[in-house]
């Protein structure tokens, strides 16, 4: 069978371990049969099911690796998240301290007094 690519040679029937490359990471799919072109490279497998099952895991890998250093969302929100905090805690701080030491020593002594 000439190449359908280049028909520039036979296909080479073998089983070879195939690389692919997919958004610059490659990945090496073991023991592919099929039929490789020995001009141009070309191959035409004759278990594309098991390749196309296993070259989809690769992308879906790589794709879900690339969101996160892609990103630099994560230091920003840790950042922002630490000045939030500290005017969080400082405001509650005063508004607790202030109200509850007020109401309870107001209303906590002249009960006790009392009675
Ligand atoms: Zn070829």
């Amino acid at each position: 069978m000439k190449c359908p690519s280049c028909a520039a040679a036979e296909l080479i029937h073998d089983t070879r371990d195939v690389p692919y490359t997919y958004k610059g990471e490659s990945t090496i799919i073991p023991a592919v049969t099929g039929d490789f072109c020995p001009a141009c490279g070309e191959a035409v497998f004759s278990e594309s099911a098991r390749i196309s099952a296993v070259m989809l895991e690769f992308i879906k890998k790589v794709d879900c690796c690339n969101i996160s250093p892609g990103k630099n969302t994560w230091s920003d929100f840790f950042q922002s998240k630490d000045k939030v905090t500290d005017d969080f805690m400082i405001e509650r701080k005063d508004v607790i301290s202030d109200e509850g030491r007020f109401n309870f020593e107001d209303w906590t002594q002249p009960e006790n007094e009392s009675k």
